[in-house]
């Protein structure tokens, strides 16, 4: 049986990364100063569904909510095989916790027909919170098995899988609909392949075409919609426009979604510095190392 897969991943800044400028005086990261990146764990997340496909049939759709930018996170996963991709963008996501997070993902993937299997990473690494997975599973009112290393098998309307815990691995079975959050020891993210690569860096969405009209000054307005059009069409017939869903194509009641629709403010955010007090050099040599041991266990750092 040929399975519908929904991976969801988000374009996150690269918190490995960071500048001076990381973080703005409030106290919230500061997107511009870092580089954008497809949050790693997704890519975890978007190899399991890529496996299961090949192993099991279906296709494989990958969903993000966020700015037009985050495009360049779907071209990605159209370059490593992804048979679909949807941006989903609208200035009233904009600032969601993840309550409305979650809210805004369930109505895509309602709209899309919903899925048999839905994929997360374990986590956000600018966020952090690991709560998209289990709300979506929740508002899509489907089982979830967390923390997954490894599916074992898909059929007969269940999947077997194996999942972390702490000092272990347990083996569960879950009947489908369901979602699993993908931890990066699942597997080792395929590279994009050089035929895709070529063929999808001219993906665009819609509002990506806008953008680049827009800079454009020397096209009057009705000429910049006429071309807009007709480059969307061009790309359509090419397979390589990138499916662009706002709130109101979803159905969304707006006062869920982004801002006005996230209960959560992060009144502060601090971080933590380690600083070295003093400093000590050691020879590299075994009289050295062996001062060193003996300065561990004297305070009770080893030993
Ligand atoms: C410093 C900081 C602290 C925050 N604290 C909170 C908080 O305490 N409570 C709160 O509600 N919000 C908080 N947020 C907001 C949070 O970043 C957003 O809610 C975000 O939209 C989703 O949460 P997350 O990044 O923690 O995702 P996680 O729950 O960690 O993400 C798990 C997985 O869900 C999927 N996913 C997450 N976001 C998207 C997306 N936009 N599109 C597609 N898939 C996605 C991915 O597969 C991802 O791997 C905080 C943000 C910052 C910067």
């Amino acid at each position: 049986m040929p399975y519908n897969i929904f991976v969801c991943a988000k374009q996150v800044p690269d918190t490995a990364d960071i500048t001076g400028e990381a973080m703005k005086a409030d106290g919230t990261i500061n997107r511009a100063a870092l580089p954008a990146i497809f949050n790693p764990d997704d890519h975890n997340a978007l190899e399991l569904g890529l496996s299961l496909r090949d192993r099991y049939g279906g296709e494989v759709t990958v969903i993000t909510m966020g700015p037009p930018r985050a495009a360049d996170i779907l071209r990605d996963s159209l370059q490593r095989g992804a048979d679909g991709v949807v941006l989903l963008t609208d200035r009233g996501f904009a600032v969601a916790d993840t309550l409305a997070t979650s809210y805004t993902l369930a109505k895509a993937i309602e709209r899309a027909g919903g899925a048999d299997v839905v994929l997360c990473g374990r986590q956000a690494i600018d966020g952090d919170t690991a709560q998209i997975g289990p709300q979506l599973a929740g508002r899509l009112g489907i089982g979830q098995i967390t923390y997954v290393t490894e599916v074992l098998s898909l059929g007969n309307g269940r999947v077997q899988a194996r999942r972390l815990i702490q000092g272990g691995v347990e083996t569960v079975e879950a009947c489908l609909p369901v979602l699993m959050t993908v931890t990066s020891e699942a597997n080792e993210p395929r590279p994009p392949r050089a035929k895709l690569l070529m063929k999808y860096k001219k993906a665009k969405a819609p509002s990506e075409l806008a953008r680049e009209l827009a800079t454009r000054k020397d096209l009057p307005a009705e000429d910049a919609e006429r071309k807009l059009n007709d480059m969307q069409r061009q790309l359509a017939q090419a397979g390589l426009l990138i499916a662009e869903w706002d709130g109101a194509s979803i159905g969304a009641d707006m006062e869920r979604c982004g801002y006005v629709g996230s209960p959560t403010r992060v009144m502060k955010v601090e971080s933590a510095l380690l600083k070295q007090a003093n400093q000590k050099s050691v020879a590299p040599s075994d009289e050295g190392l062996q001062q060193l041991v003996h300065e561990l266990t004297k305070d009770h750092i080893l030993g």
